[in-house]
This record gives structure tokens, sequence and C-alpha cells, in this order.
């Protein structure tokens, strides 16, 4: 331990001076009193940095490809849409991820909504009204359940997640009442299920609902 000759306090740690006087000190120095935290290596802001980077060359070559082969190769515009929905999924990522729930329902959406693109550019075989659609609201229903049952949070903190979630599994009836969906079991089990889970839970926890919408809406 260090000691001040002049103010005569024991000191912590290694000083190089007193902290009261500045005036030197004497005594063998020690380990700091408090460790310091290793800085993360890999922060999220060079992440980001790396999506962008990798997002570009991406384009470039694509770009390169273009003019090599003459002409817009079929599969171009798809694997464009994808690298640019894998930046903005990796960004989405970076910026919510210590909210587990919130970066799971941005993926699930970002999900569904580029399934749909992926099935409407490649011949509209329905496979994402059909199955995609049906499967993912449910999952990201009973996965945000679990994840926030998991996590110990108050139901109040998740409830809005389950009401976002049934509201777009009710989107499935746009494709059903306007007859684009031909095989519609999948999508009405889906939206009922959705609906089932939520509904359940707004009986058997309203007060944590109320008191979730009064702190969002100030209703
Ligand atoms: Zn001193």
């Amino acid at each position: 331990m260090q000691e001040c000759g002049r103010c005569h306090v024991k000191i912590r740690g290694n000083k190089r001076c007193c902290p009261l006087c500045g005036g030197p000190l004497s005594g063998e120095p020690e380990n700091p009193a408090f460790p310091a935290l290793p800085k993360r290596k890999f922060s999220r802001l060079s992440a980001v940095k790396l999506a962008a980077f990798l997002l570009i060359v991406f384009l470039i070559s694509d770009g390169a490809m273009i003019y090599i082969m003459g002409g817009v190769p079929s599969w171009i515009p798809l694997s464009v849409l994808s690298a640019v929905v894998g930046f903005i999924d990796i960004c989405v990522t970076m910026y919510y991820r210590n909210n587990a729930l919130k970066t799971m329902q941005v993926q699930v959406i970002i999900g569904i909504f580029l399934s749909l693109v992926i099935d409407a550019v490649t011949g509209w075989h329905k496979w994402s009204i059909h199955w995609v659609m049906p499967v993912a609201f449910v999952g990201v229903m009973v996965a945000t359940i679990l994840i926030g049952m998991g996590l110990k949070m108050a139901l109040q903190e998740f409830v809005l997640y389950l009401l976002m979630d049934t509201v777009l599994s009710l989107l499935q009836w746009i494709f059903l009442l306007k007859h684009m969906n031909c095989f519609q079991i999948p999508a009405v089990i889906s939206s009922s299920a959705c609906i089932l889970m939520f509904l359940g839970i707004l009986i058997f926890r309203w007060r944590d609902f109320t008191s979730a919408s009064s702190r969002y809406f100030n209703i």
C-alpha cells in the first residue's frame, strides 16, 4: 500500500502522486482496486462497417459480372435484393442486440417479406403464403412467449409484441379473402392460433395488458 508523506493517508492501487495534495508517495503500489474491463474487440460499429464493405464488394462484383456477360443474368436482381436485406438485417441485429425479442420480431418480419418477394420473383408458386407466413407467425408468437418467460420478463414488457404479431398474422386474410390463397388450411389455423394465444393472455393477464397500454399509448 502507498502512503502520502504529507497527508499521511494510505492509498490503494497504483498512483503516481497523492490524489489529495499531489505530494510524493512512499510504499509499494498495489494492483488497482477496480479491475480494468477488457475492451470489446469487435464493436457493433465494426460489424456494420464490415457488412457495408461486403455489400459494396458484392454490388461491385455484380456490376462487373453484368458488364462481362453483356446483360443482366436472371439471378442478379434476387442476389442484390438478398444482399441488401442481409445488410439491413445485420444493422438491425447490431442495433437491437441487447433486446432479443425486438431482434427476433424484426428478423421474422424481414424473413416473411423476403419470402414473399422471392416467391413473387420466382414465378409465384405461393409457398410463401401457403407455408412460410402461417408457420412464421405461429412460431414468432410461441417464441415470444417462451423468450419472455425464459428471461423472466413481466408480461407487460412483451405483450405488445404479441399484439403486433397477432395483427400481422391477420394480414393472411387479405390473401384468403382475395382468393389468392387456394390452400387455405395453414393460414386459417395460423391466424386463429395467434388470436387464441393473444386472447388467452389478454383474458388471464388483463392487468398487465392495461398497464402496458397506458405506458405506451397514454390511455
Ligand atoms: Zn497527500
